[in-house]
């Protein structure tokens, strides 16, 4: 009786101690993080490694951010690979099909495009770990991957296929919407019901002006806003956007950085 009790304790300390294991992001470059919890990885347009101004080049290049990728070196040993769309400054087909290569666990989640072109570098690639998502504008998908339930929403651009990504991990809801369209940016977090119930972080992109930050902070407040994008400007000046509009920013100033999420209040 005394061994089970015990063994209860043991078991619930463990719980505990799991609730309590921090959550990190660690931004890669461009547009691209990697959110951890223990040994637990998942990157959001975290595996490029291209478009960069030239102080976060130089950054990248004495990080070596791409070597560790494509060997899947750490923070790169990860366990789900969501991209939000195929423009080169949040996705490389070759990065990601040589990190999954080396890192027989990651899953990757993109739309057809990306997904087809991972699997033109690296054709062998179990099926089982390519998934295509395609979400309508007003029926978003729910995708079940690497133990986690991930909801899929659309994001249209003039460009290629964009879709936002809303996921738990650990205590911790994070979203990201990918790149945004300037004439749709209220109606889309509208659309997309993130402004009727934010998410706790939020990965929020900026260009150079900051009409994101003014259209979606009011209307969706999150706990914790974080730039990205900083390619076209640079991540301070995104930061320091971010930081005219809320105090709610968790700002990165160079590549590889990794970050606990502070404790959140309402
Ligand atoms: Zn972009």
């Amino acid at each position: 009786m005394r061994f089970l009790a015990t063994g209860l304790c043991v078991l619930m300390l463990g719980a505990a101690a799991l609730t309590a294991e921090p959550v990190s992001l660690t931004f890669v470059a461009a547009s691209g993080y990697v959110i951890g919890r223990g040994d637990f990885k998942v990157a959001i347009d975290g595996l490029t490694t291209l478009e960069t101004p030239a102080a976060t080049q130089a950054m990248m290049e004495a990080a070596q951010p791409r070597a560790l990728m494509s060997a899947a070196s750490a923070p790169f040993d990860i366990d789900l690979i969501l991209v939000t769309h195929s423009d080169s400054d949040h996705f490389d087909a070759s990065v990601i099909s040589s990190n999954m290569t080396a890192n027989l666990q990651a899953v990757l989640i993109g739309p057809a495009n990306v997904v087809r072109a991972v699997l033109a570098q690296a054709p062998t690639l179990d099926p089982a770990r390519l998934i295509v998502v395609h979400p309508g504008l007003y029926s978003p998908q729910t995708v079940e991957a690497a133990g986690l339930s991930i909801d899929v929403f659309s994001f249209p651009l003039p460009g290629p296929e964009n879709v936002g990504y809303r996921f738990r991990v650990g205590d911790l809801a994070f979203a990201d919407p990918g790149d945004l369209n300037f004439d749709t940016i209220a109606m889309d977090f509208a659309r997309t019901g993130w402004t009727e119930t934010p998410p706790d972080v939020l990965i929020l992109p900026y260009f150079l002006f900051n009409a994101e930050y003014r259209t979606v902070i009011p209307t969706c407040p999150a706990r914790l806003y974080v730039p990205t994008h900083a390619q076209l400007g640079s991540l301070a000046l995104a930061c320091e956007t971010a930081r005219g509009v809320t105090d709610r920013v968790l700002c990165f100033s160079r590549s590889l950085e990794e970050q606990a999420i502070p404790p959140l209040s309402d």
